[in-house]
Parts: C-alpha cells; structure tokens; sequence
C-alpha cells in the first residue's frame, strides 16, 4: 500500500464529493528542492505535457529554468501560466501556424529537413537545436523514442540535410542538438545516453545539447525514486568547458503529487472473483490502462488491513476499466480509496466525455 502524506488525508476528510483530485504542491516543492540540488551545471526544463496543470507550472516555475512544449496549445497554456519563462517548442508535426509561434520560443526542436525548410521559408529568426535519433541501444526503457526507426526527430543522414539548410540563413540559428530517445530509463543507462549524445554534438561542432526526460519512475515502488544524486554526478562528469547541457523530465517530477480520491460503490463476488467498483474510473485516471499496471492506492480512515485479493474497477462499461488488479486489501462499501503516483499522465490524457460521469473537482494542498 501506498503512504498517503497527512495534508492529503486532511483533504479527502473535507471532501464532499468523489472522486477528485488533490494535489500535492508542498511535496511538489519538496521534491524539486532535491531534484535540483542534485543537478549543478545542469539546466531543468519540465516537460509539461506530463501535467499543465497551471497551479503545478506555476509551483515547478522557482524551481526549473523553462519548459518544454509540444504543440501551439502547449506554448499558449505555458505562457498565459507562467508568463516570461523560458520555453522550448519541441513535437512532430509542428504546423506552420505552430512554426510561426515556436520561433518566438527560447528554442526550437527541429523534427525533420520538411519542417526546417517550412521554418526558413517563413523568414523569422530562431534559434534552433535539431533532434536526432541515433541508432543507439535503449534496452530496458518503456517507450522508446529512439535507437531505431521512429517517427521522433532525425537519424544522422537527416541532421547532414539540415545542417546544408541551414547554412546561408543566418537569421535561424544552430545552437545545438536534442535528443530524448527512451523513458523509463534508471540513472546509469540514461547518463551513457547522454554522454553518446553529447559525443555526436561535438563531432558536430556544437557546444548545446539538450537530452530529454525519461527518468524512470517505478509505479510497483511508490517510495522509491530515481537517483537524481548518480544522475547529477554522471552527467557533471561528462559536461567539457563551454558546453551546456539541459535536461527536460516530466513524469518523475509531478507524479508524486498527484492523488485521485473516491469512494467504493459495490463491493461483489462474481465467478468467484472479488471486485469493488469505484466512483469515477479511468476516463479520470487512464494511466494504469496506458502503462499496463495496477495503480497503487490506499485505504483511508484507517480500514484496510490485509484481505482477499480484490480487483478495483471504476463505473465504465468496459473490462479495460480496471485501475488495480488482485490488491490484497480489504475493501468495503464507502471506503475513501486515495491512488497515488497520479500526478503525470493522468487526468491530462484521459477521456473524460466517455459516460458522462461528473467529473472530479480539483484540490490543492
Ligand atoms: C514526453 C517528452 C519528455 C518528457 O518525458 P518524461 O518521460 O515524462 O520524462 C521530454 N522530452 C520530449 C521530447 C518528450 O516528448
């Protein structure tokens, strides 16, 4: 079971109606206190499509030196949010209308030659890093956006294109390049990434790279953390004079902080199986259907000791409706169950119109 910190006991005391959600902002300063005491040299950007919830944005902005968007939506959300912070527009399939707003950005992600002969054509000023995709090993990650053939930025052949391109536009500048090949990935792995990354930049002859997020967050180990200390040391050792290296997470900086809260409608055996059924679901909360895991929770009010395994479904008319499977927890009727971990890719990518059920209201602590 996971540990629910008292301020969001507190809240879920004071709720009226399930489910909701309630965030952990305290926690979340907490977090990127460590998180960035352990990153000297290295510039943080949050990946805010983890979570653009404005009151997290505006609790990480202290604590990071920009954000990373992907799309136009991304870019005005971010900045009405946070205004003046420093932005990167990254994403396949920028259309021009997205081009045109991403130049204003502190950096561009160019994907592919297509989309920078778009950008040059249009005649503004940029400065660019371009995105590469190199065919580099990325086992044991959880996506992988990289080391192969993907849609996802360029492979070298693609950068060569780009860098003739760009050569005779002055007003678009090369100030390095990207990469965010693999999510999922624990300290050692992701610092070996990075050092292949910032081996190709300097064949190059650049001096800015930018490699991505992807920190590995174990959703079977809620009190467990990447080793933000080993990744700070690794790529502090690989960092030369002059070179500037920026990273971009999302998923492990917010998903700590967030809490989906409801109460158990029906508790039944069938075939044998025991099943509770929750208020709300995973129109609320998609993430365990997305990744494929039992989304840990606990029991509040001091039930839920140890019991006969029980699987935790939400109201929806679908078997995929499944937010954690065999928890041997007890259950019963008008329990509060408060999931944790559901602070990234939560309710953000979830289809909240899908049966129509109210949907939840959000707190903040
Ligand atoms: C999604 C994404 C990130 C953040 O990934 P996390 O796994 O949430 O850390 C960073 N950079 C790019 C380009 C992305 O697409």
């Amino acid at each position: 079971m996971i540990a629910v910190p008292s301020s969001v006991r507190a809240a879920a005391g004071r709720l009226r109606d399930f489910p909701a959600y309630v965030y952990d902002l305290a926690a979340l300063s907490t977090h990127m206190r460590a998180v960035r005491s352990a990153l000297p040299g290295v510039e943080l950007y949050y990946a805010a499509k983890a979570n653009p919830d404005p009151a997290l944005l505006t609790t990480l902005a202290p604590h990071v030196d920009g954000f990373e968007v992907s799309s136009g939506g991304e870019l005005a959300h971010v900045r009405s949010a946070v205004p003046g912070a420093r932005l990167a527009f990254g994403g396949p399939g920028k259309t021009d209308d997205e081009l045109a707003a991403a130049a204003g950005a502190h950096r561009v992600h160019v994907e592919s030659p297509g989309e920078l002969r778009r950008l040059l054509a249009m005649g503004v000023e940029a400065d660019v890093l371009l995105r590469v995709n190199l065919d580099i090993p990325v086992a044991g990650a959880s996506l992988a956006m990289g080391g192969g053939a993907t849609p996802f930025g360029m492979d070298p052949a693609g950068i060569d294109e780009c860098l003739t391109l760009l050569s005779g536009h002055p007003g678009v500048r090369l100030r390095g390049v990207h990469a965010h090949l693999a999510s999922g990935l624990e300290a050692g792995p992701l610092v070996d990434l990075a050092g292949a990354v910032l081996g190709y930049a300097r064949g190059l002859g650049v001096r800015e790279v930018n490699v991505g997020g992807g920190m590995a967050v174990a959703y079977t180990e809620p009190s467990r953390r990447f080793d933000w200390e080993a990744y700070g040391k690794g790529l502090t050792g690989l960092i030369a004079d002059g070179e500037r290296v920026r990273i971009e997470p999302g998923r492990a900086l917010t998903v700590y902080c967030g809490w989906y809260l409801t109460r158990v409608i029906d508790v039944k055996r069938v075939h044998g199986e025991l099943f509770a059924v929750v208020a709300g679901g995973t129109h609320h909360l998609r993430t365990p259907v997305t990744k494929g895991h039992d989304q840990p929770f606990a029991v509040l009010d001091g039930a839920g000791g140890p019991g006969e395994p029980v699987t935790v479904v939400g109201q929806l008319c679908t078997p995929k409706d499944v937010l954690a499977r065999r928890a041997g927890t007890s259950v019963r009727v008008g329990d509060v169950l408060a999931f944790g971990m559901a602070g990234a890719y939560a309710w953000n990518i979830s289809h909240h119109e899908f049966l129509l059920h109210p949907k939840p209201k959000f707190f903040y602590v």
